[in-house]
């Protein structure tokens, strides 16, 4: 049987670079994608540290594009060549949530994410179901491909704040989800500051030409309020997954939080009246939602700027090391500052 490489995560803290069996289609709805990169996601390390949902044994990645390589009897969208971006989240289509358009409260989304609980992009090949797949066109590259997914979770946050371009808006946490708020926010508000405690990420922000505060160094409710004229911020992302706090501290009466980061291990206490009283509006959403092809668009579009964005293009053999760029010592399972914003792993 021809084997190929896949980085496993066998449990917590053990992500090993095995040969396996080239999978092949069997249900007539499946494509067997040739991966052609693949990115490195917090919520991958999240895994590794057992901070996120995971299953044993399961082939990592869920930021990847590849090309079609076998189809099922059935698949008539996706044909053999195609280069495909994919949507890792599987969504039935046939719950009450799916049918009525709210696909990210899908009740199946937890048990059949590729890369989280069956097997995903971190391997030369992969099995998708034809309708994860995107078809990308030629001025998306397979590095710039392998966002579409990641992108596609911020235009959702996008839709749900709805932006206005008399805005002041304040992104705490400068990691890849960060960045990608605070390129719309730049393109579309009246003004945009963020916050990051890694020097790697606060220089990307400075290439960025975005105001940046370091929170352990100063008091970011007052940098704010100066910011912002003494009134704060109409929005406040929380895109670290433990400050909605500082959050709420930071908004303006009647202004908008998006609590955004991902950390099941996180507890925050809050006033009720204080959102009462304050009227403001905590919008809690999850994943991306119908926003893979408006993804696409912008990249075509060439929207946004993503030069600072990707840090590496690593070989494929070589992803290991990325996890200590990205701040986990994988021996210790210790934190450490991050030197990457982005890494991309290319076959
Ligand atoms: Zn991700
Ligand atoms: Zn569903």
């Amino acid at each position: 049987m021809d084997k190929m490489k896949a980085y496993v995560f066998k449990d917590v803290g053990n992500l090993v670079f095995e040969e396996k069996p080239i999978p092949h289609v069997t249900e007539p709805d499946d494509v067997l994608l040739k991966v052609k990169a693949v990115g490195i996601c917090g919520s991958d390390i999240k895994i590794i540290e057992g901070k996120h949902h995971f299953k044993p044994n399961t082939v990592l990645g869920h930021e990847f594009c590849g090309e079609v390589i076998e189809i099922g009897t059935h698949v008539k969208h996706v044909k053999l060549g195609d280069r495909v971006a994919v949507d890792n989240n599987i969504r039935c289509g046939f719950c009450s949530f799916c049918r009525m358009g709210l696909t990210s409260q899908c009740v199946d989304i937890k048990t059949s994410a590729l890369g989280v609980m069956r097997d995903g992009g971190y391997a030369e090949y992969c099995l998708v179901p034809e309708k994860q797949c995107f078809t990308l066109p030629d001025v998306i590259d397979d590095i710039l491909g392998t966002q579409v997914e990641t992108l596609a979770t911020v235009v959702n946050g996008m839709n749900t704040l709805l932006m206005l371009p008399y805005d002041y808006v304040m992104i705490i946490g400068f990691g890849p989800i960060g960045y990608l708020f605070g390129q719309f926010a730049k393109n579309i508000a009246a003004k945009v500051a963020v916050t990051e405690i890694d020097p790697f990420r606060i220089s990307v922000a400075r290439e960025c030409g975005l105001t940046v505060w370091n929170p352990q160094e100063v008091d970011v409710v007052e940098k704010i309020t100066d910011f912002t004229y003494g009134r704060k911020a109409d929005i406040v992302i929380e895109a670290t997954g433990n400050a909605l706090e500082q959050a709420l501290q930071c908004v303006t009466p009647g202004g908008k939080v998006l609590p955004f980061g991902m950390d099941s291990s996180v507890k925050a206490t809050i006033v009720p009246n204080e959102i009462t009283r304050w009227a403001t509006k905590i919008l809690g959403l999850y994943l991306g939602q119908n926003t893979m092809v408006p993804s696409i668009r912008l990249f075509e579009e060439n929207r946004l700027n993503m030069g600072p964005f990707f840090t590496k293009v690593i070989p494929f053999d070589e992803g290991l090391g990325a996890f200590d760029l990205l701040g986990l010592d994988m021996k210790t399972l210790q934190h450490k500052p991050k030197q990457a914003m982005k890494i991309v792993m290319k076959m």
